[in-house]
């Protein structure tokens, strides 16, 4: 029988563990294959592992991978792609603002030989502000113009992925991730379904407007080095700009003569110029603190505590293992 392993990454989830471990086990249940459900708990700082301890008490097959630390969301789906076992491995929010129902299809997506099955958002109104709605928008043209790669509008980390893509990202160990873009970046038959996207059971979203940033300029620096080499360009335009600007005042002081004024000119030049050159200088910072975050070569993340993540094949409750 082939084997689902579901992996949830969980940060201050108690509200959710209970219901979207029913919802999922539903699901899986009627597919009629061998599952486990892994939670990794990303540092929480509310009940959550206690949640996943009581689930995984009540039924071996639900799981829980307890980060040291909150790791972020990116590492904590590494973390659990590293742990689950499964011949195909769903990744899923714990919120439920992703239906395990969808499985269903990403499961028959899966045996019609896909394998990296893709979900995206039909709608993105369940992404809460307007602001957020917009930028989301914004992000994937500008994502696609700068790394080359066509990130489809709403794809998600909702994903379910072959064990021969599982071990290909299992390959990565880059620690500014942007598993969305990886998720691309490693090939293989790829289909995407569209799912509608719900709005959180319980609790509230970790990500604010800051966090969202700071991670699109993650995906967008990991994926593109266009930032980096655009200002050999521009600085390439301006010189023959002022190249030019000069000739111009060379041919017109042999006619005119020289006078003095001229000042606004040099105050805007002046202004101008500085100002792109500690953009430029900014923009090598962000690629110099990611290279430096790189060589460092530090674990990816630290596990505190297993809970029953052992082989796989376990019996259900009161009953032997089909
Ligand atoms: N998450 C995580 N670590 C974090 C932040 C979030 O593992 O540092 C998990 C969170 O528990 C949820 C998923 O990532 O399962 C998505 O988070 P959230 O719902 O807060 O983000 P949003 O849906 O608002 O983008
Ligand atoms: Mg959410």
């Amino acid at each position: 029988m082939t084997t689902l392993s579901v992996v949830i990454p969980a940060f201050n989830e108690e509200a959710n563990v209970a219901a979207v471990t029913a919802r999922t086990r539903a699901v899986l249940e009627e597919l009629g294959v061998d599952w486990s459900i892994v939670f990794v708990d990303d540092g929480s700082r509310d009940r959550t592992v206690e949640r996943i301890r009581a689930e995984n008490a009540a039924d071996p097959r639900v799981q829980g991978l307890i980060l040291s630390r909150n790791f972020g969301k990116e590492i904590a789906i590494a973390a659990g792609l590293r742990a689950a076992k499964g011949d195909a491995v769903v990744v899923m929010d714990a919120d439920l603002q992703h239906p395990p129902e969808t499985i269903r299809t990403f499961h028959e997506a899966w045996t019609g030989g896909a394998e990296v099955v893709l979900g995206r958002r039909r709608v993105e109104d369940a992404l809460g502000s307007r602001r957020r709605q917009f930028a989301s928008r914004l992000f994937y043209p500008v994502f696609r113009a700068l790394a080359g790669m066509s990130l489809e509008p709403g794809t998600v980390d909702f994903v379910l992925l072959d064990r021969k893509a599982v071990d290909a990202l299992n390959r990565f160990d880059e620690r500014a991730r942007f598993t969305k873009g990886l998720f691309h970046w490693i090939g293989f038959q790829t289909a995407t379904i569209a799912f509608d996207c719900e709005v959180r059971h319980g609790g509230n979203s970790s990500f604010n407007f800051r966090r969202l940033s700071r991670f699109a300029l993650d995906g967008i620096i990991s994926f593109s080095s266009f930032p980096l080499r655009v200002w050999s360009g521009i600085g390439a335009a301006i010189s023959l700009g002022s190249i030019l600007y000069a000739l111009y005042f060379f041919v017109r002081t042999l006619i005119l003569g020289a006078d003095v004024p001229g000042f606004p000119s040099l105050i805007v030049a002046i202004t101008f110029l500085s100002g792109i050159q500690l953009l430029s200088l900014g923009v090598f910072g962000e690629y110099l603190s990611r290279i430096y975050e790189e060589v460092k070569a530090r674990p990816l993340y630290l596990v505190r505590e297993e809970i029953g993540t052992g082989p796989l094949k376990i019996a259900p409750p009161g009953g032997a293992a089909a």
